[in-house]
């Protein structure tokens, strides 16, 4: 508790005593040696998650900790994994001392912690809470987690085709085209 005058960060409590649901302290800096009042009160913290259509509702644990358990249905995970990355969730959350997040920061932050995880419950986490809309932005989250993880083999099954004249070769690639630096003089 800063003093308000010098903000000095140390006093000592000279008086406590309990008022109408809170306690109040007199107390005394330790750098200027003038005294102030504080009052502690014990809030009910509530965090409410806004969601998609802007509905809000209380944040549940135990509604995040059954998608983290659906996102790792099967997966081999000790006991007790999803129930820490729940209590881990909430207790930022509530760090952030806001009293209202929206689904995706919740989402987000389960998406972070499962990556680190399991590849799979992250695939399937992901593809629920950014409710992908766009195919092809599902595609690169695939491809990015599939990158960091291994180095890519997309080439290898082609291989594995026989090289006959069933299947019709590509054309060759067309070159391509650099900008050149007279067109864009042209009209
Ligand atoms: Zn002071």
């Amino acid at each position: 508790m800063l003093c308000p005058f010098c903000r000095h960060d140390d006093s000592k409590v000279i008086d406590s005593r309990d008022s109408a649901g809170s306690i109040r302290r007199r107390r005394e800096c330790a750098n200027c040696g003038r005294r102030f009042t504080t009052y502690e009160r014990a809030e009910a913290r509530s965090l409410r998650v806004i969601k998609q259509d802007g509905r809000r509702e209380e944040f549940s644990r135990g509604k995040l900790l059954a998608s983290l358990a659906k996102a790792c249905a099967k997966r081999p995970l000790p006991t007790g994994t999803l129930e820490k990355i729940a209590e881990d969730i909430e207790t930022h959350l509530m760090d952030t001392g806001r009293s209202e997040v929206s689904t995706r920061v919740v989402g987000e932050s389960a998406v972070e912690r499962l990556r680190d995880l399991d590849p799979v419950a992250y695939i399937r986490f992901v593809s629920v809470y950014r409710d992908f809309q766009d195919i092809e932005v599902f595609k690169e989250t695939i491809e990015a987690l599939l990158s960091s993880e291994e180095p890519r083999e997309a080439s290898s099954q082609l291989a594995l085709l026989p090289e006959d004249t069933t299947i019709p070769r590509r054309p060759a690639r067309r070159r391509r085209r650099r900008p050149s630096p007279y067109q864009a003089n042209r009209p």
